[in-house]
């Protein structure tokens, strides 16, 4: 006999964020820095109302169940009202990263259909553009204190004409955000979360061994909420009732630093990038800020050298690695050490945060390489795959179905080895993996051994074609500010660690990297630059 489980079906949508949020966190602030950079000031209690008015706004302006709302937005209050308003309304949140050119912003947001825009008013110049581009929207609703511009509808007046209607009901499996992917390779395609895959990753990314989010958190998400919904934190923080703080435009490092202190914030999240750039500041002026005492600090998007997290061990706070993709909502892996490894061999539990991690509960990884899975000898390389509730299991219009395995597995174009403690490391994008002489080169260890010298600030390797071994490794480095070292030090400082042929044919001094959109290096930039530099070899 086949008996039915006697338990609830309560759909896991982000109602019940908001819900609980609203009833029993009203009062937990939601600070915004203002483009005028006063800070404002509201609570959860006052965003619920606002989401709710702002979806039935929507339903009044015609949204049906799975319509395309795009925003246009820095971090701010609104940006959050309109995370939970849209799916309430049945709609699609399509979060459009102002860091593209307007041109690609138009291809995606046409792409996606979006019917309705939400937009910055200090961003309608840029937004102008991405029209003459050629995308088209029903209504462009503009968020500002000044009130709307001549000619534009304003978000107050849009959520005061909101009608007395009653919101659809929504399914766990229906979509809730659209993200384009950033699309180094190829044109960018979209990946469509759903409520059930956003509360599950909610809920694990809160966990203590996750990123370790609660009510006592302070949480300043300085990575964009255009970038992977700001890697979930948003709705995390709503989950767990942790007061918010955005920074709006402002991203430099003295305006991070002034909201960590005045807010007394406890948890920050950003690219190795912004942390970089902290890490400057504090240097500079080690006195002249006031922050919290084990200021914990997530990092992911790109490698975190481990020189950084040593550094900021230093300064009494805590970087915590994470690796994840668009595809994976996007939590995927998490390096924190295991208990029974904390406080033995301080070398290792370096290595070990300086590595991606492991998956945390309900997802699951594996590197593969031709041989089948790569044995955890810390030495083979496989591609990393991964798979489990908030892991894409297509793209939207069903592109590249070849980054999907036959049993089940997403392909992440990512090079891993795994050591004997599961811990994953990338060490190149499959992509970005140098040919010399027939042999493969991963550039991403190089760099992480480069960024390992005190005088360097970043560092990239590329290859660059070469007459005899069909590629070799160039290394563009970024020294610190005021820091010396020849191309014969760095070259000295890394040998030991890799075969010869592995070491750079040559290292050339730059004043910057060239970055993509989410602060990632942008090889293809690079290699660009460089293609001709052997060619005389
Ligand atoms: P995106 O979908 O734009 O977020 O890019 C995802 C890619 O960023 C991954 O496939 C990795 O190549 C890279 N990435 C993300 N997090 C990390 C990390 N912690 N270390 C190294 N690479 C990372």
């Amino acid at each position: 006999m086949t008996a039915l489980a006697t338990m609830m079906e309560v759909p896991l949508t982000v109602e019940l964020v908001l819900d609980r949020a609203q009833r029993w966190m009203k009062d937990v602030e939601v600070v915004s820095r203002r483009p005028d950079r006063r800070l404002h000031r509201t609570t959860y209690g006052v965003i619920a109302v606002r989401a709710r008015r702002l979806a039935r706004a929507l339903v009044g302006a015609g949204i049906r169940p799975g319509d395309r709302v795009a925003t246009l937005m820095w971090n701010h209050a609104e940006h959050l009202e309109a995370y939970f308003g849209i799916p309430l309304a049945g709609g699609v949140t399509h979060t459009l990263n102002l860091r593209l050119h307007p041109d690609e912003i138009s291809y995606i947001a046409t792409d996606a259909r979006d019917r309705l825009v939400i937009v910055d008013d200090v961003l309608l110049p840029l937004f102008d553009k991405v029209v003459a581009a050629g995308a088209t929207f029903e209504r462009v609703i503009v968020v500002g204190s000044a009130g709307a511009p001549e000619g534009y509808e304003g978000y107050e007046a849009f959520l005061d004409s909101a009608p007395d209607v009653g919101l659809p009901t929504i399914a766990e499996s229906d979509p809730l955000g659209l993200c384009y992917t950033s699309g180094t390779t190829g044109k960018p395609k979209g990946v469509l979360y759903s409520h059930r895959s956003t509360i599950l990753h909610t809920l694990v990314e809160a966990l203590p061994d996750s990123l370790d989010l609660s009510r006592s958190d302070t949480l300043l998400p300085v990575v964009p909420m255009f970038h992977v919904n700001a890697w979930g934190l948003p709705f995390a923080a709503a989950m767990v009732g942790a007061k918010l703080v955005f920074p709006g435009p402002y991203l430099d490092p003295p305006s991070v630093l002034e909201l960590l202190e005045s807010e007394r914030v406890t948890v920050a999240a950003g690219v190795p990038t912004i942390w970089l750039g902290i890490r400057e500041a504090l240097d500079a002026a080690p006195a002249k800020w006031k922050l919290q005492p084990g200021l914990r600090m997530i990092v992911g998007g790109s490698a975190a050298p481990e020189q950084m997290i040593r550094d900021f061990d230093r300064l009494g706070m805590q970087l915590i690695h994470a690796w994840g993709m668009t595809e994976t909502s996007p939590i995927g892996l998490v390096a924190r050490v295991p208990p029974h490894l904390e406080g033995t061999d301080e070398a290792l539990c370096y290595r070990l945060r300086a590595k991606q991690g492991v998956p945390p509960p309900l997802v699951d990884v594996c590197v593969r390489n031709d041989d089948g899975d790569v044995p955890a000898d810390d030495r083979t390389s496989g591609e990393l795959m991964v798979r489990g509730p908030w892991i894409a299991s297509a793209y939207v219009g069903g592109h590249s179905p070849d980054r999907w395995t036959s049993d089940g597995w997403f392909r992440t174009g990512d090079v891993a080895r795994v050591d004997e403690h599961g811990f994953v490391q990338l060490t190149d994008r499959v992509a970005d993996l140098i040919k010399s002489g027939g042999e493969w080169i991963a550039s991403q260890e190089l760099e992480n051994a480069l960024m390992g010298h005190p005088a360097v600030r970043e560092a990239a390797v590329i290859g660059v074609p070469h007459a005899k071994w069909s590629e070799r490794p160039l290394a563009a480095v970024v020294l610190k500010p005021g820091a010396t070292a020849t191309a014969e030090d760095l070259r000295a400082h890394i040998a030991a660690r890799f075969p010869k042929f592995w070491l750079p044919d040559e290292i050339v001094f730059v004043d910057a990297i060239p970055r993509t959109s989410a602060g990632k290096f942008k090889k293809t930039e690079l290699r660009e630059t460089y293609r001709g530099h052997y060619s005389a070899s």
